[in-house]
């Protein structure tokens, strides 16, 4: 899962930078609503987290703009404690969740997988595919009830794809979704990582949709 991280008081952004990534999240992070607005216009992202006091282009016109562009990725705002006309205004401008600050990591955290699997129409943040379980909230796999080790990448990828189950997800989906803007990005990889999940989980439960991408078996 990508997430944009928009806030301009570096020591918050490099914490949430690195929180996020200690989650399993693959992180973009801008300082400026200009950057906030492009960004978000042209890549994918599967949350975003913005600040509202923001130089050059408030986060309020940032997340207006995307509406008005059709742009529906989960927004999440940070607001200031007490400043409760931010909220309103966030959430009229097309947030969809809000957090005041200081804020917990957790509750961040767990905000933020609310958002993302709503925004995949799916309830419980314990996913399901067959004999395969990914529990968001820790980060575990098992299959028929036994602990799978994967790799950081590896989750990554089967949390995707659990994400949308039955779904048909192209490789250069996958790649623009389990790789920030500045990682050198190969969709060959993507091959070996799916290779490498075969092997962990039953093997038949990633089809290979051919000329299309992958899709995840097994029912949700
Ligand atoms: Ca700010």
């Amino acid at each position: 899962m990508r997430i944009l991280l928009v806030e301009d008081e570096p020591t918050l952004r490099a914490a949430l930078r690195r929180d996020l990534e200690c989650a399993g999240y693959v992180v973009d992070a801008v300082d400026n609503g200009r950057d906030a607005w492009h960004l978000g216009a042209t890549e994918p992202f599967d949350a975003v987290l913005l600040d509202l006091g923001l130089p050059q282009l408030d986060g309020l016109t940032v997340l207006q703009r995307w509406r008005e562009a059709g742009l529906a990725m989960p927004v999440l705002i940070l607001t200031a404690r007490d400043r409760w006309h931010e909220k309103v205004a966030g959430i009229d401008a097309g947030a969809d969740d809000y957090l005041a600050k200081p804020f917990h990591t957790e509750e961040l955290l767990a905000r933020l997988r609310a958002l993302i699997r709503r925004a995949q129409g799916l309830a419980s943040p314990l996913l399901r595919c067959g004999t395969i379980t990914l529990d968001t909230r820790s980060g575990r796999v098992t299959l028929g009830g036994q602990p799978v080790t994967l790799t950081s990448h590896e989750y990554r990828l089967l949390a995707y794809l659990m994400h949308r189950p039955g779904q048909v997800v192209s490789r250069s989906e996958l790649t623009e979704h389990l790789y920030a803007q500045d990682h050198d990005r190969d969709s060959n990889t993507i091959e070996v990582f799916v290779g490498r999940l075969r092997r962990k989980l039953p093997p038949d439960c990633i089809e290979t949709v051919r000329g299309l991408g992958y899709r995840l078996q097994g029912g949700a």
